[in-house]
């Protein structure tokens, strides 16, 4: 961790800088130029920003040794995230810092539309005393509806509970154990919409949320009902809120987001039974105290070579697979390397199959990144990581596939690893037993430990062939510690591995091809 140098942009919490001063030089300049940025980005390994920097392609070009961008709260529009993965540049950000705050100010909205707080509030400012007029509801008893249970739906849930309310969920994603141990009965949005006396949606704006209450939902919630949202401008619209709203058809809305921002004439404005706030539900100290202080941290992760929680572009496993996968990554990084040492000509298409237990895992996708790092990496000039592996294979031409086959031949996982080249295919099957092992190379049953170097020899099965070999080897002081071959017919084509005590320099292998009935002759160190 010595001599990292990170730049702090924009303001953020103090604290999140304390975070770091142990770890790094931080220097603060948060009121850096675009131009400045340029120039001085080269010499950093991290900056933090907040939505006043832009880093920009120019910016990330600029940078000779960043790591990591780190955005001190959720939003990443000011980040050119694709020229940051191309680069292998980690960008991270701090989505948790804000759930708290958001279901708070989503409490705030529900109880000030149960207790008509914000117009009565206007009214007694206007020195008027409408008692009457404010009659409201009481929250105990009554049933919440929440559209999307993540982070901020879940807490959401917790608070309302502590208001004796009882909540339904409608999100599809949700497994079961999650909807079990926050006590929630997880319904269709149907029987959500029908069955809510207070409705609230939290889930991001996608092409399947854009509108998703609209009039055919409003139609069918109970009247008097309540809608909030401080998720995303459009996921309720407002033309046929409004008409909800205007004819009696729901009792009230809440809103802090819009189809439009800020929202201009918008008639909305016009209505009694509507509390709007101007996209603050996020806003407060304790969100930007915690998303700094979340930030310094998956900094300090990425120093010291661990990996970072929320990282945009790249997966991210949480410790259950890791655990799981990590057995793998030897394996992954052994197959890349043996692959890479054989490939001829241009590299076409790479093809991985994960089978056996491997392939129930979700998160296979760091692997087949390890395979194309390590594949990657010693041909080009700019470091291929596990960030940009994918792009650069993908701006290369390489098509990279992923399958999942169930068997793993007795084993317990298995992968595989197909290399389509110019002048050569070449396909390796490969377990992670106590070290990783190699136990098929082309379809030829081998047993090959992955260190040291070893030598892959093709040739024509006939008699002598093998001795001719050994003994090429041998005049040039190469020496066998061990030797496997194996052949699918008899007289056909065979393959020889063999570990040698030394490396193997091209002008030997040269000399083996020149016998009459080899083939082909690769060196490969792992
Ligand atoms: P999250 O990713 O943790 O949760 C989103 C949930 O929505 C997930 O559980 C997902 O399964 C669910 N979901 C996705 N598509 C769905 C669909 N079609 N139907 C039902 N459920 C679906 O996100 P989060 O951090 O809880 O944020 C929720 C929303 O709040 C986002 O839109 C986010 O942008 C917004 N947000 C607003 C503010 C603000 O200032 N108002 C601040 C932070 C976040």
């Amino acid at each position: 961790m010595d001599n990292m140098k990170v730049l702090i942009a924009d303001q953020i919490n103090e604290k999140g800088i304390d975070e770091l001063k142990d770890v790094a030089e931080v220097v603060n300049n948060t009121s850096i130029t675009k131009e400045e940025l340029v120039t001085v980005i080269k010499d950093f390994d991290a900056i933090i920003v907040r939505s006043r920097t832009k880093v920009t392609r120019e910016v990330i070009e600029a940078a000779e040794k960043l790591k990591i961008i780190a955005r001190a709260g959720v939003g990443v529009d000011n980040v050119d995230v694709e020229a940051a993965t191309e680069h292998g540049i980690m960008v991270v950000n701090a989505p948790e810092s804000t759930s708290i705050t958001v279901a708070e100010h989503t409490m705030g909205i529900i109880l000030s539309l149960a207790r008509k707080i914000s117009i009565a509030d206007k009214s007694v400012k206007e020195s008027k005393w409408e008692k009457k007029k404010f009659m409201g509801l009481e929250l105990n008893g009554k049933t919440l509806g929440v559209i999307g249970m993540g982070r901020i739906g879940s807490q959401v849930v917790t608070r309302s509970k502590a208001f004796g309310m009882d909540a339904l969920v409608y999100d599809p994603y949700i497994t079961e154990e999650a909807a079990a141990e926050l006590g929630v009965t997880v319904v269709d949005l149907e029987t959500l919409l029908k069955n809510s006396d207070v409705m609230t949606v939290h889930v991001p704006l996608t092409p399947e949320t854009k509108h998703l209450i609209a009039k055919p939902q409003f139609d069918i919630m109970k009247e008097n009902a309540f809608i909030v949202n401080c998720a995303r401008g459009g996921i309720i619209k407002e033309e046929d809120l409004y008409e909800a709203l205007s004819t009696g058809k729901i009792g009230g809305a809440g809103l802090d987001v819009y189809e439009e921002e800020p929202p201009k004439n918008n008639p909305l404005f016009g209505l009694d039974n509507v509390v709007l706030t101007p996209h603050i539900a996020a806003s407060t100290a304790e969100a930007q105290r915690d998303a700094a202080i979340i930030v310094a941290n998956e900094i300090k992760k990425v120093f010291k070579g661990e990996s970072p929680k929320n990282v945009l572009n790249m997966p991210v496993l949480d410790p259950e697979t890791f655990q799981l996968i990590k057995p793998y990554f030897k394996l992954t990084e052994k197959l890349g390397k043996f692959l890479m040492q054989t490939a001829k000509g241009n590299i076409k298409e790479i093809n991985i199959t994960y089978c056996g237990e491997l392939s129930e895992f979700k998160k296979q996708d760091i692997l087949t990144r390890m395979v194309l790092q390590e594949i990657l990496n010693p041909i080009l000039t700019e470091p291929v990581n596990l960030v940009n592996a994918n792009s650069v294979a993908k701006i290369r031409g390489i098509v990279v596939t992923e399958g999942k086959r169930c068997d793993a031949k007795g084993y317990k996982s298995l992968i595989k690893v197909e290399m389509k080249s110019e002048s050569k295919d070449i396909s390796l099957e490969g377990i992670a037993a106590k070290e990783p092992e190699i136990i098929m190379i082309d379809g030829y049953k081998v047993d090959v430990e992955t260190e040291g170097t070893m030598l892959i020899v093709r040739y024509k099965d006939i008699p002598g062939i093998i001795g001719a070999i050994g003994t090429r080897l041998g005049e040039q002081g190469i020496n066998i510690a061990k030797m496997q071959v194996g052949r699918k017919e008899l007289g056909g084509e065979a393959v020889m591995v063999l570990k040698v005590d030394q490396k193997v320099k091209g002008t030997e292998i040269e000399k083996l091809l020149k016998l009459e009935d080899v083939y082909d002759a690769v060196a490969v160190n792992l």
